[in-house]
C-alpha cells in the first residue's frame, strides 16, 4: 500500500514513520530542500500544486493526505476525483480561512470568540488565511490601533478577547466506518504564539472531556473526515471556546507517540488507508516540550528519566520547531521533575 502526503515537514515524517511498520509506504510532495520527511520516505521535489506531482501521486498512490492545511484547494480537489483523498478538500478549505471555520463551528452549536462587528475593544487583528504560530496577528487596544492593523494585515478577521484560565485542544480520528475515537483534552502552554509544552491527561472535569469530544465528533461528523482532526480550545468561565481547527495532526498531540495505545500519525495513516482504529487510551503520565530555535545538548536531554526525544533534522533558527521532548512515567510526580529538569535545559 502506498500514501501520498502533501507536505514533507516534521508531522509528514512522522506519519511516513508510523506508516512504516504498517508496511505502507509514502511519497511525499515537498517543494522546500531537504525536508524532515526526506530520510524516511520517497520525496517529489515539487510545490503542492504541481501538475506533474499531483499526476504521480493519483498514480501510484493507494490514498492521499495532507500534514498542513495550507495546500491548493484544487491540487486536493484534482486529486481527489483520481484517488481517495482525506481530509476532504471542503474540510481543508474551512479550516484555511478563520472566518471560515468561525462560521463552521458556531453552525455546529461550537462558541467561538466574537469577530468582526462583535469584537469589541480590546481586540486581535489576524489574517484569514495563512497565519500560524502567532504569525500575521496584531493586540489593538484603540480604535485607531484597530483601524491601523484592519488596514494593514491582508484580508484580516477581527476577534474580541477571549479571557480563558488555559488553553486546551482535543485530539480525534474519524475512521472509514464512522467510528469516532478521541484522545483525553491536552493542556497547552504557549509562549509569543508558538507551542512550547503539551500536558497529557490533564485534570479537566468529565464534562468538560464530554463537551470537548462533542465539538469534535460533530466536526469529524459534519465534514465526513476520515483521519485526525485537532480543535485548540480556550477554558472560560462559561464553557469551553473553540479558537482553531486543525484538519489533521497536531503538535499538541505528539506526545501520543509514547503516551497513548496508538499515536495520533498511526491512528491518521490507520483511518486514511480505511484500516480499524486504535485504542485511545493513556500509557501511564506524558508531557510533551518542543525544542524551539535551538538545541539543548543532546546527551544532557536524554539523560533525563523517561525522555523520548525527537529531532526533525532541521536546521536551527530562532522560533522554529526543531525538535520535540515526550516524558513518560508511571506517576505524575516523576514526570513534572523530569518537566523541571528539561526546562532547565531547553534555552
Ligand atoms: P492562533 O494563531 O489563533 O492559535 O493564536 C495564537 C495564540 O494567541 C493562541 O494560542 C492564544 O494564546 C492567543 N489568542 C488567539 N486568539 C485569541 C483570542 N481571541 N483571545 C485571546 N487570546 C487569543
Amino acid at each position: 500500500m502506498r500514501l501520498g502526503i502533501l507536505g514533507g515537514g516534521q508531522l509528514g515524517r512522522m506519519m511516513a514513520l508510523a506508516a512504516r511498520p504498517l508496511d505502507i509506504e509514502c511519497l511525499v510532495v515537498e517543494p522546500a530542500p531537504d525536508p524532515p520527511a526526506g530520510p524516511v520516505a520517497e520525496v517529489i521535489a515539487a510545490s503542492y500544486g504541481d501538475a506533474a506531482a499531483l499526476a504521480m501521486l493519483a498514480d501510484r498512490c493507494d490514498a492521499v493526505t495532507v500534514e498542513l492545511e495550507g495546500v491548493p484547494i484544487e491540487a486536493l480537489s484534482w486529486l481527489a476525483e483520481r484517488v481517495p483523498v482525506h481530509p476532504s478538500p471542503e474540510f481543508v478549505a474551512m479550516a484555511q480561512d478563520r472566518l471560515a471555520e468561525k462560521r463552521g463551528l458556531r453552525a455546529l452549536g461550537v462558541a467561538t470568540a466574537p469577530f468582526d462587528a462583535e469584537a469589541g475593544l480590546p481586540a486581535i487583528v489576524k489574517t484569514r488565511r495563512g497565519g500560524y504560530d502567532g504569525r500575521g496577528q496584531r493586540f489593538v487596544t484603540t480604535a485607531a490601533e484597530l483601524a491601523q492593523a484592519q488596514a494593514e494585515l491582508p484580508d484580516p478577521i477581527t476577534e474580541g478577547v477571549v479571557e480563558f484560565t488555559r488553553e486546551l485542544s482535543i485530539l480525534a480520528a474519524r475512521g472509514a466506518d464512522g467510528s469516532v475515537r478521541a484522545w483525553p483534552v491536552v493542556a497547552n502552554e504557549h509562549l509569543d504564539g508558538i507551542l512550547r509544552v503539551s500536558h497529557a491527561g490533564t485534570q479537566v472535569t468529565p464534562q468538560q472531556q464530554v463537551e470537548a469530544e462533542r465539538i469534535v465528533t460533530a466536526l469529524l461528523e459534519r465534514y465526513a473526515v476520515q483521519g485526525v482532526a485537532t480543535v485548540e480550545l480556550f477554558d472560560t468561565a462559561d464553557g469551553l471556546v473553540a479558537n482553531e481547527i486543525a484538519p489533521r495532526v497536531h503538535n499538541s498531540g505528539h506526545w501520543t507517540i509514547e503516551g497513548s495505545t496508538t499515536s495520533q500519525f498511526e491512528q491518521h495513516v490507520r483511518a486514511v488507508c480505511g484500516l480499524p482504529l486504535g485504542d485511545t487510551g493513556l500509557v501511564g503520565h506524558s508531557v510533551m516540550v518542543n525544542l524551539i530555535g535551538a538545541l539543548p545538548e543532546l546527551a544532557a536531554l536524554l539523560a533525563v528519566p523517561g525522555a523520548h526525544v525527537h529531532l526533525y533534522g532541521k536546521a536551527p533558527r530562532p522560533a522554529r520547531k526543531i525538535g520535540h521532548v515526550t516524558l513518560t512515567g508511571a506517576d505524575a510526580a516523576s514526570v513534572t521533575e523530569a518537566l523541571e529538569r528539561v526546562r532547565r535545559l531547553v534555552p
